[in-house]
């Protein structure tokens, strides 16, 4: 029952456990983002918290709202050696959806007199919405390629750069991938869909950098006042879709057969050490593969855009970070260290100065953890902080999360309506579909200050810049 929340802290809720729960539920929220947040988003914690194996809590960040199963904004690890599971539902159908910001030399200054244009050129060159098709084919043997290499592979084949990749989480490439255990149905879908941002919540941003929170760290990150930047974030399309409605149906069926009983269906799951579980990892693996070369090249595609408008000019990558994942780690839980699985579902990773997973540009300040708002209000970069590690096994928030349904967000507006409003107010919106602009209207989103602000009350990841958008193509 939510009812049974205890304040543990300024932003931390417990939920003690109940029923078949195994360990407590944890919410990072304020009175006001808890008190607004849909009910079900402790339910779902809570079910969570029910899984074989899982370790210390199950965990929802600032942004949780109602997912597929487990919250969007959900944390949850589990010990393998512990009968621990792995979970479809709990990795998110769009396997590694993730956000990548990359740098310019540009200043707002530079972009207001071709805004117009470079909308347009965005737009022509980055393709969007749903079924939405790229340039590139992949043949049976690129396929293979792709799914093992990630933005590695991407980079061999001309789309990107080498340096990118130390830019990138795992090095722009997740080991032990099994492109076998892709179906070829997920395969066929994705063979035309490389660099294509696909639908909905997916955007291209070029946003101005508005304020620093922290000098230190944007100066290590290579963020100014007044900066231009590009944030693209997308997934791993028709491939992770497929992958995941395939696995989630097989673990739905075969979860008794493991003794595992499901509060709810969505939570459908198997041993990691289990056929199975290995199988949705290898296959999962794979997918966020799909995700490190789909934004890869769509980060080729930019670069090219913007050589088109600014000759010379060059965009960096700060950093490529996905959001929907379940991954090994070693974490510390009373004082020992352990190998766990830890699922993150709609929530960053975030690591802290000295982590020695970090490249040398980040060991001083942490981890860029990127944070979507909405196309009409501020986005954030923020960093990772130690103390994440022992909140949520170095978790942070990934947006601003949903306030309101799609649903009841098209009910409410227009896309012609947002666009316009947006227009005025100096946002170039461009989007195949007016549907999706209404779905993601600025007012469907929580505020952002109030989830980042959470975040960093709590302890698992500071504020370092904050942008607003100037062009957003949307899928
Ligand atoms: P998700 O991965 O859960 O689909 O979305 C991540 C976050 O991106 C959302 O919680 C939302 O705050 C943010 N977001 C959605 N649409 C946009 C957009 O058009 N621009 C920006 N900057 N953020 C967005
Ligand atoms: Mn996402
Ligand atoms: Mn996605």
């Amino acid at each position: 029952d939510p009812a049974n929340f205890t304040q543990i802290g300024p932003v931390m809720w417990r939920i003690e456990p109940t029923g078949a729960m195994r360990v407590p539920a944890i919410i990072f929220a304020d009175e006001e983002l808890i008190r607004g947040m849909d009910d079900r988003v402790a339910l779902q914690a809570c079910n969570v918290a029910t899984l074989p194996g899982i370790v210390s809590a199950s965990f929802a960040m600032p942004d949780a709202h109602w997912g597929y199963g487990f919250p969007i904004g959900g944390v949850a690890a589990f010990d393998p050696e512990k009968g621990g599971v792995v979970s479809a539902g709990g990795v998110g159908f769009d396997i590694s959806c993730g956000v990548r910001t990359m740098l310019t030399s540009l200043s707002v200054k530079d972009i207001l007199p071709v805004q117009e244009a470079l909308a347009e050129s965005l737009f022509r060159q980055i393709p969007a919405g749903a079924g939405s098709r790229g340039k590139i084919t992949l043949d049976d043997a690129e396929m293979e390629a792709m799914l093992v290499g990630g933005a590695r592979w991407a980079v061999e084949q001309g789309w990107g750069e080498e340096r990118d990749l130390e830019r990138i989480e795992e090095g722009g490439r997740m080991e032990d991938a099994r492109p076998h255990y892709v179906s070829d149905r997920a395969k066929n879908r994705q063979r035309r869909e490389m660099g294509t941002l696909g639908s909905g919540n997916h955007y291209l941003e070029v946003q101005a950098v508005e304020q620093i929170f922290d000098e230190e760290a944007a100066a290590a990150y290579g963020l100014r006042p007044d900066g231009v930047v590009v944030t693209i974030h997308c997934g791993s399309r028709g491939l992770g879709h497929q992958i995941g409605s395939e696995f989630l149906k097989e673990m739905a069926s075969t979860a008794p057969e493991a003794g595992i009983i499901l509060p709810d269906r969505e939570l459908a799951c198997a041993p990691i050490k289990s056929e199975l579980g290995e199988r949705y990892l290898g296959a999962m693996r794979a997918g966020i593969n799909c995700a490190l070369a789909n934004r890869e090249i769509l980060g080729d595609l930019s670069r090219r855009v913007f050589g088109h408008h600014f000759p010379g000019t060059r965009l960096d990558l700060l950093f490529d970070v996905s959001h929907n994942t379940c991954k090994p780690e070693t974490h510390e839980v009373d004082g020992k260290r352990r190998e766990l699985f830890v699922h993150r579902k709609g929530a960053t990773r975030s690591l802290g100065a000295g982590n020695p997973s970090l490249p040398r540009a980040f060991h001083a300040v942490g981890q860029p953890v990127l944070i979507g708002g909405s196309m009409g209000t501020s986005s954030y970069v923020l960093a990772g902080e130690p103390t994440s590690e022992e909140k949520a096994f170095s978790s942070a928030c990934h947006g601003a999360g949903r306030a309101m349904s799609r649903h009841a967000a098209l009910k409410q507006w227009s896309g012609r309506q947002i666009v316009d409003e947006l227009a005025a107010r100096g946002i170039l919106v461009r989007s195949p579909s007016d549907r999706g602009v209404a779905e993601e209207a600025p007012g469907a989103y929580k505020d952002v200050e109030a989830v980042v602000l959470a975040a960093e009350r709590a302890g698992l990841a500071r504020r370092v810049a904050r942008m607003r958008p100037l062009i957003c193509i949307k899928g």
